[in-house]
């Protein structure tokens, strides 16, 4: 039987960018010990005073059909979280709860894409966002950065892309997954003054609005004119260690909110209330829990830095934010994939190569500080030893 060309063009008939952690997964499966360096999920779980508040909510019946669009008391918590961090005024009506910052994602860019239209995306980029925009029958269009700028994009590549594509959307990611980047004001209000010359939707991916080692984080909702063309997207995975929750949000205009509640309503028909009821009770918690929980990545951020010093052969973004530090191996000479297809037999350390994340991190590799601090020193030394003798062997 014949599929659709939307389902079967998801992948863009490319690799996914996952093949080395599947194959570290299928090492692991057979029984070796492999340090995995590879995917953004905390090394510690949901914290149990939230499990509790889960626990509670379930068994005191919220097991039925939750509200679509979000409860009230999330929508709301949500929206005074926003209008705190950003200064504009947000209600409930300018939030919808999806399950996770994926679906948000989608669901952003559901809203403001007809089919064949494209959607700017920096590259690099996170793995799924290519294939979220393929998956509405619309275009991906990569814009280039390069490492010496920080991996932030340019007023005047923005422009160009918007304007040779005929591009509806850009969608940013601040903190930065893969890169580490934090944008600053100034690159934030020349992504701002694209959108408005280009008439562009700007979606901003601010799931590691929690996790920022230097500078601070400043959501584009915030700048003049911008909140009625932007498009937020929110999650509990990595401020709350809630990934397997999967409870997330877009906030927007009124008017974009009451679209996506026909969406939801026959798509994901919502979250499960005692998710949502669990997820309030995370955020009345405040900004300490927040901090506790993104603590031990502010510390392995050094710990890499530490160990990069005194030697040449890797190089590094300081991150400046989220729980990845972008490696430099272009002093070996070899590609981000054979380094850690190399590094992964010699050394049984698994890393994500940059080429998973678009062109711009070619002969890069991006690490996930993810594993505990004793662990992760040492796969860093081993590292840096093994890409010595890689640069040494040129
Ligand atoms: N955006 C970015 C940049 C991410 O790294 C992730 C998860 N790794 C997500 C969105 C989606 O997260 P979730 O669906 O768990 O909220």
């Amino acid at each position: 039987m014949r599929l659709s060309h939307r389902i079967q063009n998801i992948t863009g008939g490319g690799s996914d960018g996952w093949d080395l952690f599947n194959r570290a997964r299928a090492m692991i499966a057979q029984g070796q010990k492999i340090t995995e360096l590879t995917i953004g999920e905390h090394d510690i779980g949901t914290h149990p005073d939230i499990l509790e508040a889960m626990h509670r909510a379930a068994t005191g019946g919220h097991t039925g059909y939750a509200a679509v669009p979000g409860t009230p008391e999330l929508r709301r918590i949500v929206a005074d979280r926003v209008a705190r961090r950003t200064g504009v005024a947000t209600g409930p009506e300018n939030v919808l709860i999806t399950p996770g910052g994926q679906s948000a994602l989608f669901a952003a860019h559901h809203a403001v894409l007809d089919e064949a239209d494209t959607g700017l995306i920096i590259d690099p980029f996170y793995a799924t966002y290519p294939g979220t925009i393929r998956s509405l029958g619309a275009r991906p269009h990569p814009v280039p950065t390069v490492a010496e700028n920080g991996f932030r994009p340019t007023a005047d590549a923005l422009a160009a892309a918007a304007a040779e594509t005929g591009a509806r959307s850009l969608l940013i990611n601040t903190p930065n997954n893969p890169t580490g980047a934090v944008y600053d004001r100034a690159t934030l209000q020349a992504i701002a003054g694209v959108c408005a010359e280009q008439d562009l939707w700007l979606i901003s991916d601010e799931v590691y609005d929690t996790q920022v080692w230097a500078g601070a984080h400043l959501s584009p909702r915030a700048l003049p004119g911008m909140a009625e063309r932007t498009l937020v997207v929110g999650s509990m995975s990595k401020s709350h260690a809630m990934t397997g929750s999967r409870c997330g949000w877009v906030v927007g205009p009124a008017e974009v909110i009451e679209r996506l509640v026909d969406l939801s309503t026959n798509t994901t028909y919502g979250v499960p209330g005692y998710i949502q009821d669990a997820s309030a009770f995370a955020l009345r918690q405040g900004e300490e829990m927040e901090r506790q929980i993104a603590a031990p990545f502010r510390r392995r951020r050094q710990i890499v830095l530490d160990a990069l010093a005194g030697q040449g052969a890797v190089g590094a973004l300081p991150a400046q934010g989220a729980m990845y530090t972008m490696l430099d191996i272009r002093a070996t000479g070899m590609t981000g994939e054979s380094f850690a297809e190399a590094l992964l037999d010699a050394e049984a350390i698994a890393v994500m190569p940059g080429e998973s994340f678009g062109r711009s991190a070619a002969g890069h590799l991006r690490i996930a500080m993810t594993v505990a601090d004793e662990a992760l020193a040492d796969a860093m030394a081993r590292l840096c030893r093994f890409a010595a003798l890689q640069a040494a062997r040129r």
